[in-house]
């Protein structure tokens, strides 16, 4: 047996490649909150949790998660079995409501730790894979039509990326719908191109938006009201000519439920932190599945960590037809991991080593610390 000796948390700060407007915050970094879970035997799983602008997205930001961590979640699970990760958590569960993003992080550090421990990647752990390669989309939203398409040519070009999603809801639907249009008249069949509303739409606006960006050739409308509003998700899901997908709507298999139940969409975004973790994430999956709703890998732009986490997930999932975002590592100016994630052919690869299959960039991360120590001037050195 091994127990849980110590959770270890910090924050990093990592600036983004450009600026990534959506229509509730404009961001310029990222910030990462990392766990080490530290066991008796010697091995140590990492984890992440990461938010959309802070507490602009949801009510849990990295902050908050490494002060629930350290203050709630440490007490519950330090000296408790770590080879046991599905007891870890209903203990935490048992103690701790809600806090979906924490527990994701701390679910992903036992994983890593009992996969290192019994020579098994998480996916195999999790489930077992049906695939070793997912398709990855690429979000436009540079805030300027021209740039974002120079930006998918080349996306395009270099085999990276060939489905975009528009970050929409910030301007007039005039505005955005022409935004959408001029970006599909110039990449034409070579792209699938879908938008994220970000909930900014009323159930009014929506109805007519989704009319006209279907007409458009848009593939697909994500969030286009507030998340609670199951009832208008239904209506329009309804009557729209392209299929709509929840995202903020799903915190879980609960949620889930509901929407699957009142067809409240035609597609789900999974994700792993919203779920409340990796496990609970595939029981969303085995809801949409359940209930014919198709599937779609969603990312809270995560970095290395919790983008291979949630890889591992969607690699378990048989029918995939959306493909996934986990692109987050790609709009960081820097890299956590000593070997990058590899993107190629429009997809990402699974690791296959044990645990998530990833290792940590040490200097980089000790170097990108809230708590680093930082030097505000140089002394040149006497000679
Ligand atoms: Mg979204």
């Amino acid at each position: 047996m091994a127990i849980i000796e110590r959770i270890e948390v910090f924050l990093v700060d990592v600036p983004t490649i450009r600026s990534h407007v959506l229509a509730m915050a404009t961001m310029n970094s990222q910030v990462l909150c990392i766990v080490r879970l530290h066991c008796s035997d010697g091995i140590v799983g990492v984890g992440e949790a990461t938010t959309i602008g802070g507490l602009s997205y949801g009510p849990e930001s990295p902050e908050t998660i490494k002060l629930a961590i350290e203050t709630y979640f440490a007490p519950v699970l330090e000296g408790i079995d770590a080879t046991r990760p599905a007891q870890a958590m209903a203990r935490l569960s048992a103690h701790i409501v809600g806090n979906h993003f924490a527990k994701c992080a701390i679910e992903t550090a036992l994983l890593d730790a009992q996969g290192k421990r019994s020579r098994l990647p998480v996916s195999e752990l999790i489930g077992g894979r049906v695939r070793d390669r997912l398709p990855v989309l690429w979000t436009l939203a540079s805030g300027n039509t021209a740039r974002d398409i120079e930006e998918a040519e080349d996306m395009i070009s270099r085999k990276r990326h060939n489905a975009f999603k528009l970050k929409i809801g910030k301007r007039s639907l005039e505005d955005d719908v022409a935004h959408v249009a001029a970006i599909k008249r110039a990449l034409g069949d070579s792209a699938s191109i879908r938008v994220d509303v970000n909930m900014a739409w009323d159930e009014t606006t929506a109805a007519r938006g989704i009319d006209m960006l279907a007409d458009a050739g848009c593939d697909l409308v994500e969030q286009p009201i507030t998340r609670s509003n199951l009832a208008g998700m239904a209506r329009l899901s309804a009557r729209a000519r392209i299929p709509i997908m929840a995202d903020e709507s799903l915190t879980g298999p609960t949620t889930a439920y509901d929407f699957a139940t009142h067809a409240g969409a035609h597609v789900f975004a999974v994700k792993i932190e919203q779920s409340g973790g990796l496990l609970a994430a595939r029981q969303v999956q085995a809801i949409a599945e359940a209930a014919g709703v198709a599937l779609y890998g969603g990312t809270m732009l995560e970095a290395g960590i919790g983008t291979v986490a949630s890889a591992h997930v969607f690699a378990t999932f048989a029918r995939l037809p959306f493909g996934t975002e986990l692109f987050g590592p790609l709009l960081l100016t820097d890299e956590i991991l000593t070997t990058p994630l590899e993107y190629a052919d429009f997809s990402l690869k699974v690791p296959d080593s044990p645990g998530l299959g990833i290792d940590l960039d040490e200097d980089r991360i000790a170097f990108l610390r809230r708590d680093a120590p930082r030097k505000t001037i140089s002394i040149p050195s006497t000679q």
